[in-house]
């Protein structure tokens, strides 16, 4: 036994299991050491008299533990899965719920027009029978009131004829113009085709794992230095078009640049200024944050970048994101809420302890959190949709005070939150409530040296973007 070897400063323990032994005592006391004969795990004073009852005992030391804790751990994510489990089950049946109620709505609605239809259509059928009838009822009367030619006078037979051809003309008149159109009325239904378009889907929805790990495997570097710079790149944005293309921003040379499949600029547009962030609000569409108060909508047209519109704004935009017809926007001290006729709707968040507390932000898929990067604290904070700060995340690799570039962060499709560490040269992924960090998917070996900017692809691509660097690094990912 090298029991006695492992004992440090004799109470502390790095994990989170109690000495049994004191725990029977009513103590609670960090355990250092586990027995796989007694199953139980003991402090540094409890091992010692353990060890003099059962001499013959295989006492373990820090690993055993560890094993245990990770075991624990383990244990505790499956029980935390099954709750997790009837969470989001829960959810699906809500869905249902809401969709059931909505096609009763819109049963409603259309029973509701058939009424009205029915009614119209016996109402105009009602109209031609009363139609008939008075007819009826006048040729009845002329009928009866035929005069006996022998008896009544000339005046009366004429007056009598005179009516007995009106009322003659008036039925020929019905006869041909209202009863000639002998169609039978009828109602058919034809079903909106947008309820067959909408429901060829399979699924209410999609699962998303966002605390899996992202990991790397190869790597290329491609080059997005145009004729036209003239500055050292600093690839601050990076986004994927529906088209495959990809566009980028470069701070130091003022300018979008369309990237083709083999990474080739094949558009470049010039800013009035350097650009910050930029988001992608459509297929083809994307916003741009300049280093002044504007917001530049760029669109891609047929393999080229054409100009939308520009957009000023009340305050200094530096991140931008859009998520569900919303767009957030950064000013340094605060975060904005924008619907997307460009309508202020709410500050969010704001922090005016220094300017650059609010710097850059970005959405989960499902839109309950929003992080943002405090560059002047170097810290992460995550904040729930109504904009109340759920975490704040601190950790060495969290570095950007000091580099003329703000934080980069970036959400992937499938809810995986990234962190660009400038200064910390790596890009680090952080679970979905912002609270770790989870893993470094890359790093100073990997050549992210000074990153800027990062993106993840549905193509399982992660592109990143450096400081004063000419080259983006493009990673296969796993
Ligand atoms: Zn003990
Ligand atoms: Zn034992």
């Amino acid at each position: 036994m090298d029991t006695h070897s492992h004992i440090d400063n004799g109470s502390t323990s790095e994990y989170d299991i109690c000495c049994l032994a004191c725990e029977e005592e009513g103590l609670n006391q960090a355990a250092l050491f586990y027995c796989k004969e007694c199953q139980k795990s003991y402090c540094h004073k409890c091992v010692e008299l353990h060890n003099k009852l059962y001499r013959k005992h295989t006492v373990l030391g820090r690993e055993a533990l560890a094993l245990i804790q990770k075991k624990r751990d383990l244990e505790g994510n499956v029980e935390r899965l099954q709750t997790v489990y009837q969470d989001v089950r829960k959810e699906i049946k809500d869905l249902r719920k809401t969709l059931n109620e909505t096609l009763d709505t819109i049963e409603r609605n259309t029973v509701k027009e058939l009424d009205t239809l029915l009614a119209t259509l016996k109402s105009s059928q009602k109209a031609e029978i009363d139609k008939c009838n008075s007819v009826l009822a006048k040729m009845q009367k002329i009928n009866d009131t035929t005069p006996d030619i022998e008896k009544s006078s000339e005046t009366t037979s004429l007056f009598w004829y005179r009516n007995y051809i009106e009322q003659s003309y008036e039925t020929q008149y019905l006869l041909s113009n209202v009863m000639a159109v002998n169609s039978v009325p009828t109602i058919t239904f034809s079903p909106d085709p947008l309820i067959g378009q909408t429901l060829t889907f399979s699924y209410l929805g999609k699962f998303m794992n966002p605390n899996n790990h992202l990991s790397v495997n190869r790597k290329e570097t491609h080059e997005v230095k145009f004729k036209k710079d003239k500055e050292k790149c600093c690839i601050t944005g990076i986004c994927e078009m529906g088209t495959g293309e990809f566009m980028i921003i470069d701070w130091n040379n003022r300018a979008v640049k369309l990237l083709d499949s083999n990474y080739k600029v094949i558009s470049y547009s010039e800013l009035p200024d350097n650009p910050w962030f930029m988001s992608r609000i459509d297929s083809d569409l994307v916003a741009v944050t300049v280093n002044n108060h504007h917001v530049h909508v760029i669109r891609v047209k047929r393999g080229q970048l054409v100009w939308d519109k520009t957009l000023k704004f009340e305050h200094i935009c530096t991140g931008i994101f859009h998520h569900d017809d919303k767009l957030l926007i950064t000013s340094g001290t605060a975060l904005y809420l924008y619907i997307l006729e460009w309508e202020l709707v709410t500050k969010m968040y704001e922090d005016t302890s220094h300017m650059s507390t609010v710097t850059s932000c970005a959405v989960s898929p499902d839109g309950t959190r929003i992080y943002v990067a405090d560059r002047t604290n170097n810290k992460l904070k995550t904040l729930s949709k109504d904009g109340t700060v759920i975490s704040t995340l601190t950790d060495s690799a969290l570095q950007w005070e000091g580099i003329h570039a703000l934080p980069s962060l970036h959400v992937t499709e499938t809810g995986q939150v990234l962190v660009c560490c400038a200064l910390s040269d790596t890009i680090i992924q952080v679970d979905i409530d912002g609270r770790k960090i989870l893993a470094h998917v890359v790093k100073s070996k990997d050549g992210v040296i000074m990153p800027t900017s990062v993106y993840y692809s549905a193509r399982k691509l992660l592109i990143v973007g450096r400081f004063r660097n000419k080259k983006i690094l493009v990673f296969k990912c796993n």
